[in-house]
């Protein structure tokens, strides 16, 4: 590779990992072109409708110590957070003995040490980004509550929180007094929370992603609404991006492969493996949902989040292993209806819109960011999984460094792809 940096960088995918990484790269002074398929923050993307927490304590990857004891629990809960289509079992299996492998006390440490780092300062640079993108409302301060029905459940999550106390994460356990003060409109049924402090939360992750976008093309670069058909390169090195019906190619010096959980599909066109799997979320918004919410609210054992957001009240989560381009499933969305006003009894489920959305995940729940293992001017930025909001503007930070060769504050380590290359 040219000692030089790339004048020219092509970003494929603009969700919130690639519209920052494109945006990073043309705030410093790289030419370069944002590639998508449909237009940024639009619902296409896992960005567009996600719970929208930007929380500096979503630190613990998820592979943990113990699991396998609990997802029998779980899968035979028609209401669980977790579901598997039976059919995709056989294709998920690979991935599925990866994850459960990663669950160890040494990994789950070092893991949650290096998600720690790549989310520390989620809140300050999303409100410096979205500050300059003249939407500084999009992002704001938030105290986010962990609510469970039972004392036991609270206290099995211990060494999560031991984790967190342990990376300077601000939390007090409150009792069922104070919560009902701090949510009256939440149901009285949980008796347990933990309140964090110092957090944060977007009033509108699609509209974020867009205004993300306007910036980017307002300080000279240049969007390109396309399919990505396929990477092109030899000897190590790529030299195009073919585009719409493979007709036409867009060339670059560099190449960023942000596509979300399609750069497992896109990557394999240059011989690129990683396991990668589409974990399934689902959200309701309530346009008029007729309680007061004045924080985050995330059920501690059913891992649904609850989020005051522009377009309404919205209620996001479940992790549905079906494949990425299985039809959505209409029983998560009734899950989710049904979990929310468990949560808030008086809630107005009345208009209220849905939506599926594909978490780019990996087995160990660290994304990959990061030089391609195979071509010295391919760069990786995806596998998010459930953080890709909060960490995008440090992933586009740590990807413009890299590309432009200036110094990084961070490990970056545990986040190369190579890790999955090497057992
Ligand atoms: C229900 C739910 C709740 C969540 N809650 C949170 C949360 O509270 N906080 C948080 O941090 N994260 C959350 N997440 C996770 C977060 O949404 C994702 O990690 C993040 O959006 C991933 O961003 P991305 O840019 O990698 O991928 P995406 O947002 O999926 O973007 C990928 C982009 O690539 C484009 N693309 C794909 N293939 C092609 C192609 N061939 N050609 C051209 N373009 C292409 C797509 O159109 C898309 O725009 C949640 C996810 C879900 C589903």
């Amino acid at each position: 590779m040219n000692d030089s940096p790339p004048e020219k960088v092509v970003v494929i995918g603009a969700g919130i990992v690639g519209v920052c990484c494109a945006l990073e790269l043309q705030e410093r002074g790289v030419s370069t072109v944002l590639i998508d398929r449909q237009e940024p923050g639009a619902e296409g993307a896992a960005s567009f409708g996600n719970a929208g927490m930007l929380s500096s304590a979503s630190l613990v990857p998820l592979p943990a110590p113990g699991m396998l004891k609990k997802v029998p629990g779980w899968l035979l809960n028609r209401d669980g957070p977790l579901a598997i289509r039976w059919s995709y079992l056989p294709t998920l299996l690979p991935w599925l003995i990866r994850f459960l492998r990663a669950g160890n006390d040494r990994r789950q440490r070092s893991g949650t040490a290096a998600l720690a780092a790549l989310h520390a300062r989620t809140l300050e640079l999303h409100a410096r980004l979205a500050r300059r993108a003249g939407v500084p409302d999009l992002t704001v301060p938030v105290e986010h509550l962990q609510v469970y029905r039972s004392k036991r459940s609270i206290d099995e999550g211990f060494k999560e929180w031991d984790l967190r106390r342990a990376h300077g994460i601000d939390f007090e356990r409150i009792d069922r007094r104070t919560l009902a003060e701090m949510e009256p409109d939440l149901s009285s049924h949980y008796t347990q929370a933990m309140l964090i402090r110092d957090q944060g939360r977007t009033t509108d992750p699609g509209r974020l992603v867009q205004a993300l976008a306007r910036r980017f093309v307002d300080i000279g670069g240049r969007f390109v609404h396309a399919e990505v058909r396929a990477i092109q390169g030899d000897s190590g090195r790529i030299r195009s991006v073919s585009v719409g019906d493979g007709d036409r190619c867009i060339e670059g010096e560099g190449f960023v492969l942000s596509a979300g959980i399609f750069s497992k599909r896109i990557g394999l066109s240059i011989g690129l493996s990683i396991p990668l799997d589409s974990e399934n979320g689902y959200h309701i918004t309530c346009p008029e949902p007729k309680v007061r919410i004045s924080h985050t609210v995330m059920d501690g054992e059913y891992k649904l989040v609850a989020n005051p957001m522009d377009p309404g009240l919205r209620f996001a989560g479940m992790a549905e292993f079906s494949g990425a381009d299985s039809p959505d499933n209409p029983r998560r969305i009734e899950v989710i209806a049904r979990l929310a006003k468990r949560m808030y009894p008086n809630l107005s489920l009345e208009g209220f819109r849905s939506w599926r959305g594909r978490r780019p995940s990996t087995p160990d729940g660290l994304p990959v960011i990061g030089p391609s293992p195979s071509h010295e001017n391919l760069w990786l930025a995806f596998g998010h999984g459930h953080t890709g909001m909060i960490a995008g503007p440090m992933t586009g930070q740590i990807i413009a460094s890299m590309i432009t060769g200036s110094a990084l504050d961070i490990d970056v380590f545990p986040f190369q792809a190579e890790r999955f290359h090497n057992g």
